[in-house]
């Protein structure tokens, strides 16, 4: 009997099952599908391998980074001092020690009057005397006009970071969340703001080497279909083990049916279905030679717009364009919407080169939208060895809180592996996964 299950094998649950299996743990995780990754995994498509969305990470990922240096695969992340390029609008962040590099590349800016700059410098000097922490939540929306920022510099600078890191407009946005996102973004320090892009597709960097590292240990194809108190621990129905511990790593959606017949989580199970989704469309296109980006990022329009990405490591000539967020993009016709982002990207990068393949891929439930005061489970639920991993849990104190997010995912799975860790922690140790 393995005495640990993992349920999902997002980047969530391969980090419990990799900081578990370190640990000397008999653990064995159950993913659903033919492959690990979850939200964040590589795509077939045509010969070549991408992602199933465009995905982007910070030098404050401490914990992602961690598990990709575990697995070996860090080498696979760029890693390139903060540039916001938009049209009409540029921050870059030099190579200077924080707060320099923030208060130089405001005043560097270009697109912004100096009065927009002042403004902006005011507005993060109080969120610091704050120490980032608010009162109450509230939307970010109004928190910024609390703080005075006049529309022009919401458009071009702080609604275009708020869809981006919470992939939730700025009118509905938690306002707290986002100030944590500002705290490791731009005023932590300058390498917590660094902008890290993969240059393998998802899978690579972490499916295909966490199944290499934890071989039989992971069982894929393997629903889980319910979980039951037993005599011994909990009875998975699916794979039909019984097991002592439980990490549940799914997507939040999926909570309520796998918690039906646990009554003590009825709490839980409702709250998580009061979230709301948002979705994330990523527009790949396969040019006959790559386009001249000036730098592999690049914003393509104001606020809710959005962003292209070179991502030549993966073919030459491929590029992803990832709008977050709904909106009236997700109900045009696919020709339209290729057209109108082609139309965008060649005012960015000037002429395009022919295009040779195109694919649209839509995750309907990408992230839960992020709101003030969101009731977010704990990792530790009413019902002894079962836990809560996933980007949506409280892991950290609302001040703490990140949106759902790589980072987020993956210190949930570790917190999860920390707490079985330490309430069973005379467990033998296996000097094979030392
Ligand atoms: C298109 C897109 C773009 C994004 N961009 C960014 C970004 O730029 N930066 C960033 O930090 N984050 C980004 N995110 C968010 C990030 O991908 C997620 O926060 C993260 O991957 C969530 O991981 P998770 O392990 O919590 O959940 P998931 O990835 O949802 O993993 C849950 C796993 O459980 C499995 N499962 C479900 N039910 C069962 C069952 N009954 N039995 C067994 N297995 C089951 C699923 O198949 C899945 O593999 C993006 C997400 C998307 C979709």
């Amino acid at each position: 009997m393995s005495s640990i299950a993992i349920i999902g094998g997002g980047w969530a649950g391969i980090a419990c099952a990799v900081e578990l299996a370190d640990a000397g743990r008999a653990v064995t995780l159950y993913e659903s599908a033919k492959q690990l990754g979850g939200r964040a995994r590589g795509v077939d498509w045509n010969g070549i391998r991408i992602d199933n969305g465009q995905h982007l990470m910070i030098g404050a990922y401490g914990a992602t980074l961690r598990l990709l240096r575990r697995l070996g695969t860090a080498h696979l992340l760029e890693r390139r001092p903060l540039q916001l390029r938009v049209p009409g609008f540029r921050l870059a962040l030099p190579r200077l020690p924080a707060p320099l590099h923030l208060a130089s590349g405001l005043l560097l800016a270009r697109g912004l009057s100096l009065a927009e700059k002042w403004t902006a410098a005011r507005f993060m000097q109080a969120l610091k005397a704050i120490h980032y922490r608010l009162p109450e939540d509230l939307p970010a929306s109004s928190l910024l006009r609390r703080h005075r920022q006049p529309p022009a510099l919401i458009a071009k600078l702080w609604a275009p970071i708020c869809i981006a890191a919470l992939n939730t407009p700025v009118e509905t946005a938690s306002a707290q969340v986002f100030c944590n996102v500002l705290r490791d973004s731009l005023a932590g320090s300058r390498a917590d703001s660094d902008l890290l892009m993969n240059r393998a597709d998802l899978g690579s960097l972490v499916g295909d080497a966490a199944l290499a590292q934890l071989g039989p240990r992971i069982k894929l194809g393997e629903k889980v279909t319910g979980i039951a108190r037993s005599a011994s621990g909990f009875h998975l129905a699916g794979p039909e083990q019984v097991v002592k511990q439980v990490v549940l790593a799914v997507h939040p959606g999926r909570l309520p049916t796998l918690l039906a017949d646990l009554p003590e989580m009825a709490d839980i199970g409702k709250a998580v279905a009061g979230f709301t989704w948002q979705p994330i469309l990523t527009l790949w296109l396969r040019f006959a030679t790559p386009p001249a980006f000036p730098f592999p990022m690049l914003g393509l329009g104001d606020g809710h717009a959005p962003w292209a990405f070179e991502r030549n490591d993966l073919a030459p000539g491929l590029v992803a364009i990832v709008m977050s967020a709904d909106g009236p993009h997700i109900r045009l016709p696919a020709e339209r919407l290729r057209d109108d982002y082609l139309d965008l990207l060649a005012r960015a990068v000037g002429v395009l080169p022919a295009l040779l393949d195109w694919k649209i891929i839509t995750e309907k439930r990408a992230t839960w939208s992020c709101t003030p005061s969101l009731p977010r489970p704990d990792n530790r639920t009413p019902v002894p060895g079962l836990y809560l991993a996933g980007d949506y849990t409280a892991t950290m104190d609302t001040t703490d809180a990140y949106p759902a997010t790589l980072e987020g995912a993956v210190r949930s799975g570790v917190k999860c592996a920390h707490l079985i860790l330490a309430a069973t922690p005379n467990s033998t140790f296996n000097p094979q996964h030392a």
